[in-house]
């Protein structure tokens, strides 16, 4: 990336902490196999369990509760396919939580959001009243939407799913380096997180698995990771993980308050703008760094094209599972009418961000909605 670029697409993927990139290299010239008794694989073994005490303390877990994977989609996937009888999701959570489910075999519950994208909490209640619940049953929330920042209430829905003996699930993956993660402090049973969103290398993530708590193998083999996921672990990218999460940890609070004012600016910019643009959940509780805002006439692919002419990159709809745009679960799940969310546009912001990239974005934009560029296409 050229510094004449303005990355505000955090939420898909951040760029790489230079802490992390060290840790990358100095990791890739480690000759030992971490299952290794001699003094290379002790090593490379020594370096794995750094990191794993990193990622540890970043979530509030233990070290002994960390299990390395290929990243959130796997550490997600590992936990659903888990053999539940009954999983309870909101339908807001991201696909690689949406489609194990589905796939798992077991009994799908989804509990809606209402309007501002919040998990009706009375209506989890009900589903797990009566025979709902149970150690069989699988409650998985995210704290943070990736497509909106919307978070939801986690101590609240662990609080009901305790009261009724089901297991709970958090994918953290978009909180995790934004708003405190706290895994034993929350009693969490399975949580998931990913390098690549928090300033690390991209595939490699965490499952955080309550200890003394199972999971069902994934992937088979060699019994690394305790039996929860084989394969001679990616030590390379795990040290970078773990780099990337000391760093996280340390500068949570500041790059949140930064985060948050560039946030205020870039909101007040919108409106400013005049074009009758809104905010999703505006109201309602956001990570720091998204913006999540329709722009009513336009279409979004259009206006990320024109974006990224000018020299910034944001995203539209879930654009960070796939090539192209497809329409947003989410945003229709929180009863946006499909034109509106067709116009959504996903800013997200970093530790790279400045308030240069607000004001260069902000102008793109007056230049573009200036220009009409990003009208939808009259459809004869
Ligand atoms: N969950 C959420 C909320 C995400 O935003 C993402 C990444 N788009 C994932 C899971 C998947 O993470 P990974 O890229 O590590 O597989």
């Amino acid at each position: 990336m050229t510094s004449a670029r303005t990355y505000l697409d955090h939420n898909a993927t951040t760029p790489l902490r230079p802490e992390a990139r060290e840790a990358v290299h100095a990791a890739l010239d480690l000759v030992g196999n971490p299952s290794s008794v001699h003094a290379e694989g002790r090593r490379a073994r020594a370096t794995l369990e750094i990191a794993r005490e990193q990622v540890a303390a970043m979530a509030g877990a233990l070290p002994r509760e960390v299990v390395f994977t290929s990243g959130a989609t796997e550490s997600n996937a590992a936990v659903l396919r888990g053999g539940w009888h009954r999983i309870v999701h909101s339908n807001v959570e991201h696909d690689s939580v949406m489609a194990p489910a589905r796939d798992s075999g077991a009994e799908v519950v989804q509990l809606v959001v209402d309007g501002h994208g919040r998990l009706d909490l009375d209506r989890l209640e009900q589903v797990l009243a009566g025979d709902g619940g149970g150690s069989q049953t699988l409650v998985s929330v995210q704290q943070a939407n990736n497509e909106t920042g919307v978070l939801q209430s986690l101590a609240d829905v662990i609080a009901i799913a305790r009261r009724h003996g089901a297991r709970v699930h958090s994918d953290a993956v978009q909180a995790a380096g934004r708003i405190p993660v706290a895994f034993g402090e929350l009693e969490l049973d399975f949580m998931a997180l990913s390098a690549h969103k928090i300033g690390g290398p991209k595939g490699v993530g965490a499952l955080i698995v309550r200890d003394g708590l199972g999971v069902q193998a994934l992937v088979s083999g060699g019994g690394q990771e305790r039996g929860v996921r084989a394969g001679t672990e990616n030590v390379a990218g795990i040290a970078g993980f773990g780099a990337a999460a000391a760093v996280a940890r340390r500068d949570r609070e500041e790059l949140a308050a930064r985060c948050a004012r560039y946030r205020g600016d870039l909101e007040r910019g919108l409106g400013l703008l005049g074009a009758g643009i809104g905010i999703i959940g505006a109201d309602t509780a956001r990570l720091p760094n998204t913006t999540c805002a329709t722009f009513p006439g336009r279409s979004a692919e259009t206006l990320v094209m024109a974006l990224d002419l000018g020299g910034v990159a944001v995203s539209a709809g879930a654009a960070c599972s796939s090539g192209k745009v497809k329409s947003s679960h989410v945003l229709s799940a929180m009863g946006l009418p499909a034109e509106a969310a067709g116009s959504a546009i996903r800013f997200s912001t970093g530790w790279t961000t400045t308030a240069l990239d607000i004001e260069i974005c902000l102008s793109a934009l007056a230049g573009i909605l200036r220009m009409n560029t990003g009208s939808p296409r009259k459809v004869a």
